[in-house]
């Protein structure tokens, strides 16, 4: 281009060029992402050596373009101009990418790609024998590659830290374990109470066999009555339900359980959760960090909020138990208590953290970063790891696994990454206080809008003040912006009070 003043053109060009940039890489992440959902719901088992190619190949060409020098030339040249407030952030978040994927080598990204395939593996291995000692090595060997590669992120900063700002970015680490402490030291009390009052609330599910296609079709009717559009999305089954798309194609999945529809029920409206906030993406933005999500944490707090602030109150059971029972004829005498109450069952015994209720799953989700903060930064040698994970499990919540793959070697997480279970609680925790300030918001009640099967306002609420910012403000300040205050405890602590006082008679 021809051009005397280079300070007047560069803004635009650089900036065009950044954009342009961002979408094809936000492109190749769809695409592999839409290869990952194939693998995980219709692929044949035996297509798995040419679809890891496929991903590698993928990984690599989305690697190259955001290392590229270029894109560091166009973020300096921007980064000294004026800009708005939207570009000022779309530049900020590429170069928090950009620097993370420049400052790690190559030969280390490798290393660690085929160490985690490997540390996969074993812990499969590990927790099929329940062999942990099988497991240590690789765990050891995981850890310092870490290291490695959070000491060449960041070589002044605690590797925990860095580490953790992978998955929950602006959101210090000091405000989330502030809060991980308020939650254990409120919920271990409160969970012990439940257990001594001994009131048991039965499932009036328990006892029948809920064949899958049924499960399916009020799965769907959940959907419906939701209002999930399916021109913009599917529902489909997977091991292990998720949701995966953007906001032209949010796709969710679900898994059944023989002796409960709730299981299917509860993942379904989780998933749906996570897509309204992919199709509340501003659609205009798509490709740039505008139309990106903030983080993992925001993201479950709106799975959260549909899962518990939504389909686990008794206006929904309201709503839904008719069409329970039209799936279901046997739940004919079923009455909504009933209902809410099962959805609703505090559980204490259970070992399993993805099988764990409402509020005991907070604490093996706090037991897990307490343990994994202290053997990244040294102060835990991993051989102790199963000791301290049995002693904390019988803290909280008065139960000591008896084998280790109850125990410690039950997730998989620890076999590719560290400081990766924030995100769980800080979802809950966020949604709490989003239904609060929403409910402080609209003009109709909340609970009677869900009893009428009137959620668009609530979608909308959740579009206005969270989806359509994207990535625009730091998590810290979405937060604000969206609730008038910082991320707080307060209103998860009042909400299980309330909630949990009532059912069990405290
Ligand atoms: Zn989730």
């Amino acid at each position: 281009m021809a051009t005397v003043d280079e300070s007047a053109t560069d803004t635009p060009d650089a900036y065009e060029q950044l954009l342009e940039r961002s979408e094809k890489l936000t492109n190749v992440r769809m695409a592999s992402m839409v290869l990952g959902w194939d693998q995980r719901v219709m692929m044949p088992e035996g297509g798995t050596p040419a679809r890891a190619g496929q991903l590698s190949t993928l990984s690599s060409m989305g690697h190259e373009l955001l290392v590229d020098d270029d894109v560091g030339a166009w973020l300096s040249a921007l980064e000294s101009q004026e800009l708005t407030d939207e570009q000022a952030a779309v530049v900020r978040e590429l170069r928090r990418k950009y620097d993370r994927a420049v400052d790690v080598p190559a030969d280390l990204v490798g290393r660690l790609t085929t160490h985690q395939t490997q540390t996969q593996q074993v812990w499969q291995e590990a927790k099929g024998n329940d062999d942990f000692g099988h497991f240590a090595p690789a765990l050891e060997e995981l850890i310092d590659l870490h290291r490695e590669r959070a000491s060449a992120i960041d070589p002044a900063e605690n590797p925990y830290r860095v580490l953790y700002e992978d998955s929950l970015p602006y959101l210090p680490l000091e405000t989330v374990e502030r809060i991980f402490d308020e939650l254990r030291e409120h919920l271990v009390p409160l969970i012990a109470e439940i257990q001594e009052n001994g009131r048991d609330l039965p499932s009036p599910f328990a006892g029948h066999t809920y064949d899958e296609e049924t499960q399916m079709a009020l799965s769907e009717a959940a959907l419906d009555v939701l209002g999930y559009d399916r021109k913009h999305g599917r529902l489909d089954t997977a091991p292990h339900p998720f949701m995966s798309g953007n906001q032209f194609d949010a796709r969710v999945t679900t898994r059944f359980r023989e002796d409960d529809p709730l299981d299917a029920l509860t993942a379904t409206i989780h998933e749906f959760g996570h897509a309204t906030y992919q199709l509340g993406l501003r659609k205009d933005e798509y490709g740039t960090p505008l139309g990106a999500s903030r983080s993992s944490g925001v993201h479950e707090s709106q799975s959260r909020f549909w899962e518990n602030h939504v389909g686990r109150t008794k206006a929904f059971w309201e709503l839904f138990l008719p069409t329970v029972k039209e799936h279901f004829p046997h739940l004919e005498d079923v009455t909504v208590d009933e209902a809410y109450a099962a959805a609703n069952r505090i559980y204490p015994d259970n070992l399993i953290r993805v099988e764990a209720d409402e509020l005991t799953y907070h604490l093996h989700i706090i037991l897990r970063c307490e343990i994994d903060r202290a053997f990244v930064e040294g102060d835990l040698e991993v051989a102790d790891i199963p000791q301290v994970w049995n002693d904390k499990m019988e803290e909280y919540l008065g139960v000591r696994p008896d084998t280790d793959t109850d125990g410690c070697l039950q997730d998989t997480h620890w076999s590719y990454g560290f400081a990766t279970f924030q995100g769980y609680t800080v979802g809950s925790v966020l949604a709490a206080q989003l239904d609060a300030a929403m409910r402080e918001d609209l003009d109709a009640d909340v609970d009677d809008l869900i009893r009428e099967g009137e959620f668009e306002p609530l979608r909308e609420w959740m579009i206005e003040n969270v989806h359509r910012h994207g990535q625009r403000y730091p998590s810290e300040e979405l937060i604000e912006v969206a609730t008038g205050e910082p991320l707080t405890a307060e209103y998860f602590l009042e909400y299980v009070d309330e909630k949990f006082t009532d059912l069990y008679g405290l």
